[in-house]
């Protein structure tokens, strides 16, 4: 190293010392998320508390990571619902596609990220827990498409 390259380095540093800091204390400090961020699964009821899925199977055909597993079956006033709703976010890579496909809305991905699991089984989302996620927050995935509606 020559003495100019090192007054060249420590102008340098100098120089980033004082610039604003691009990376935030997290936990204690969070960066706002985009009203289109996607995390966590949750499935959705409508207003009369009715679980808006119609077992369409879209999201499972569309899912590029293969992460969701459907079945369903015919109810007695003819309309069809799932039995069983898996989605395995060990596999997923949050690419939207499922929510985009689904024409009912039922599944969303909500701004929701810290999440975590002592094994890859509990990744394993069920029906009843996505119902679950959605029912909890619900008031912040309205609040999430209200903010995102002039894009929708
Ligand atoms: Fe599959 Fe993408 Fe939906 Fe994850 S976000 S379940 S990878 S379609
Ligand atoms: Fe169809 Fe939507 Fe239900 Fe998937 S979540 S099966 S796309 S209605």
């Amino acid at each position: 190293f020559s003495l100019i390259e090192l007054i060249q380095g420590m102008a340098l540093t100098l120089r980033v010392m004082f610039r604003r800091k691009a990376t935030v204390r997290y936990p204690e400090e969070k960066t706002p998320l985009s009203p289109r961020f996607r995390g966590m699964h949750a499935l959705m009821r409508d207003e009369n508390g009715e679980e808006k899925c119609i077992g369409c199977k879209l999201c499972e055909s569309v899912c590029p990571a293969k992460a969701i597993l459907i079945e369903t079956e015919e109810r007695e006033d003819g309309t069809r619902r799932t039995t069983r709703y898996d989605i395995d976010q060990s596999k997923c890579i949050f690419c939207g596609l499922c929510e985009e496909a689904c024409p009912v809305d039922a599944i969303v991905e909500i701004p929701m990220f810290e999440y975590s699991a002592d094994g890859k089984n509990d990744l394993l989302f069920s029906k009843e827990v996505l119902l679950k996620v959605g029912d909890t927050y619900k008031e912040e995935i309205k609040e999430a498409k209200d903010a995102d509606e002039p894009y929708r």
